[in-house]
């Protein structure tokens, strides 16, 4: 069964002249311990799409499976999928400079339910962050990190609730081109810990280190994740 899969989703933002269709029936799955690329030019709607895969931003139109089944429309089961299922990483890291490394892996521990005990969350923290190479900066601040440490510092933070998935928009945009191949390094190695991985980049020294590319090309996927749906063409998340 797939991991997560998109059936037409549609988004549009504003209203009248403002009006920007940014994505159009997009449907694809992603399968448990994969790697896919979502590459191509800047504007074509990767983000949007990340957003709403991620649950980050509401769908004009589509349908949402995660482990086959409907994700929940109530608002505090969406916060504990986003929480539980998902990583997220980003192009500027969104890390928060001012806090050490171990503040900021803890973060998404803070939400966890069950409720862990600080020490735990500490522990937890501390495993995440070696296992990105960091072990040597858990109580520096992320201010005194280099641009390629911060960025693994997101790992961490991404790993650290053991996620199904990680969403990764232009993880590496911002990083020169050997730190970013050792970023692209430690995200597929997700893959062994049975995290798949969507990343999207415009980048094909990038994609082509994953398991798959789709192309997507104005808000549309270029080549249809044709596997999604192989012989029937049916759209609804069977
Ligand atoms: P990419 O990530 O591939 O650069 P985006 O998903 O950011 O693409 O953008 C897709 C399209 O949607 C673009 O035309 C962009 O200008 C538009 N867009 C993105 N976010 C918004 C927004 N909040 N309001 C209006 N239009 C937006």
């Amino acid at each position: 069964m797939s991991l997560l899969k998109a059936a037409g989703l549609s988004k549009t933002y504003g209203q009248g002249r403002l009006r920007v269709e940014a994505l159009d029936e997009v449907s694809l799955a992603v399968e448990p311990g994969e790697a896919v690329a979502l590459m191509g030019p800047s504007g074509c709607g990767k983000s949007t799409l990340l957003s709403l895969l991620g649950l980050t931003l509401p769908a004009t139109s589509g349908e949402l499976f995660v482990h086959g089944e409907p994700v929940p429309t109530r608002e505090r089961q969406r916060a504990w999928l986003r929480n539980e299922f998902f990583g997220y990483l980003h192009q500027e890291f969104a890390i928060v400079e001012s806090d050490t490394v171990a503040a900021n892996v803890t973060i998404p521990l803070e939400y966890a339910r069950p409720r862990l005990r600080r020490r735990q969350r500490l522990e937890r923290a501390r495993q995440a962050v070696d296992s990105v190479g960091l072990g040597w900066a858990l109580h520096r601040r992320a201010s005194e990190l280099s641009g390629g440490e911060r960025q693994r510092v997101a790992i961490a933070r991404a790993l650290v609730n053991e996620p199904g998935l990680v969403l990764a928009d232009e993880p590496t945009a911002a990083l020169d081109v050997a730190t970013a191949y050792e970023i692209v390094t430690l995200l597929l190695s997700m893959r062994q810990r049975g995290t798949s991985v969507l990343m999207a980049t415009h980048d094909p020294r990038v994609a082509e280190r994953c398991d798959r590319i789709l192309p997507m090309e104005d808000g549309r996927l270029a080549v249809e994740d044709t596997d999604t749906f192989p012989s029937t063409g049916r759209h609804d998340g069977a």
